[in-house]
């Protein structure tokens, strides 16, 4: 997750545009219906990214961190989204949800062994809250871990977690002590450990990234690998779920552009009934109302985020924008896919891609129904 950096300028920011753009050009966009029909991208792609810097985007330096802030991220994932594919995204910045508790809570010795090779790219990592019982209810989560000497060990399941089978570093929500909030602690497992087991899932959307459900029997993790004060867990998912949301905002706006250039482009070259689609006003209005929700969304998404990168933490705002964003993206996807008819239905083209995608972003990272109710909360009502 981005961090503040007052030097970082809109150049820069320029500067890591063109950068993602010929990385998503060269190495993602021609391979990526591939990866999507495979279920995978390959493993290789985390070290290629990360030997660019763009893993390591607003990690700290002192790790192998890259300068950037949330804005940067903005346009890395815009660029990213080109591809057509928030699996991709999902899954090749999956540490961009697992690492921030080991950056802000880790031991020093554990940040020094485990987030430079994430950043890198030659370790995966992962985030894992939700649980077969519930990921809404979070503070009600049962997977537990009790201290046996130098270890903990772990016994649960969790799922639906995004990088579940390769993630070589799982940053996992565990019950520590008694019900509630007060009882919750955050562990960084290593994929090596054993009692740890896993299964794949299929899905709807976001093909190519992979999501698991893991199990944990008896799994021993040093207690060294604990994030942070034992118990004291809870606010840190709270704060790596503002993070998340935001750069969930970032992909819905993002994907509900490329929706847009691409009903554009098809209007311009079908032609019915003797003229181009784009000549019907039917058609422009649909166009006109799209682009309209996209610069209102985009301009909450870049209000939300500047006020983050100068140490605001707009909690309630968040929530709202993720709403907006998502709803955004839902209806240019729908729209889209209509313009560009049947064509719009087949495997292959962009918005049929990105029309399964919108749903995993009204639930992941926090359901539509739970961001309104956090935020009625946030706001005293
Ligand atoms: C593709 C994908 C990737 C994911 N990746 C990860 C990951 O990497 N790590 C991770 O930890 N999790 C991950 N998730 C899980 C995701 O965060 C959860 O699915 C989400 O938080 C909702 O939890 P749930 O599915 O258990 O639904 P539930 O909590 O069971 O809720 C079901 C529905 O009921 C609604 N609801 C729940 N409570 C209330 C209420 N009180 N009032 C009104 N409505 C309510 C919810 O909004 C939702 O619509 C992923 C999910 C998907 C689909």
């Amino acid at each position: 997750m981005p961090q503040d950096d007052p030097t970082i300028t809109a150049a820069d920011r320029e500067a890591l545009r063109d950068l993602c753009r010929r990385f998503v050009s060269q190495e993602i966009t021609p391979h990526i219906d591939a990866w999507e029909a495979a279920r995978e991208f390959p493993r290789a792609l985390y070290a290629r990214a990360g030997a660019l810097g763009l893993l390591g985007l607003g990690f700290p330096e002192e790790y192998g961190g890259t300068p950037g802030d949330h804005r940067s991220m903005i346009v890395l994932v815009e660029e990213f989204m080109q591809a057509a594919s928030g699996g991709l995204i999902a899954g090749l910045l999956s540490h961009g949800i697992g690492l921030p508790p080991i950056v802000h809570f880790g031991s020093d010795a554990l940040k020094a062994r485990l987030v430079p090779p994430i950043l890198r790219g030659e370790l995966i990592s992962a985030l894992a809250i939700t649980e077969p019982s519930g990921g809404s209810d979070v503070a009600n989560l049962k997977t537990t871990a009790r201290r046996d000497g130098d270890d903990y060990v772990v016994n649960g399941s969790k799922i639906f977690i995004t990088s579940g089978m390769r993630a070589d570093v799982i940053t996992t929500a565990v019950r520590t002590g008694g019900p509630g909030i007060g009882g919750i602690s955050l562990l960084a497992i290593e994929g090596t450990s054993a009692g740890l087991s896993r299964t794949p899932l299929e899905k709807m959307g976001w093909s190519c990234s992979d999501t698991a459900a893991l199990y944990f029997d008896e799994c021993r993790v040093p207690a060294a690998n604990l994030l942070g004060v034992e118990n004291h867990g809870f606010m840190g998912i709270m704060r790596n779920f503002n993070g998340e949301r935001l750069m969930l905002a970032a992909m819905a706006v993002a994907a509900s552009q490329v929706c847009l250039d691409e009903a554009v482009a098809y209007a311009r070259i079908r032609e019915t009934f003797g003229k181009p689609l784009i000549r019907r006003q039917v058609i422009r209005h649909k166009l006109v109302d799209m682009a309209t929700r996209i610069h209102a969304a985009r301009a909450f998404l870049t209000d939300i985020a500047t006020r983050v990168d100068h140490g605001d933490l707009p909690v309630a705002e968040v929530c709202m924008l993720k709403n907006a964003a998502t709803q955004c993206y839902e209806a240019c996807a729908d729209q889209a896919v209509q313009i560009l008819g049947g064509a719009g239905y087949m495997r292959g083209t962009k918005v049929e891609r990105l029309y399964r995608e919108t749903k995993v972003l009204s639930i992941g990272g926090g359901a539509e129904e739970i961001m309104k109710e956090l935020a009625a909360r946030q706001l005293g009502w």
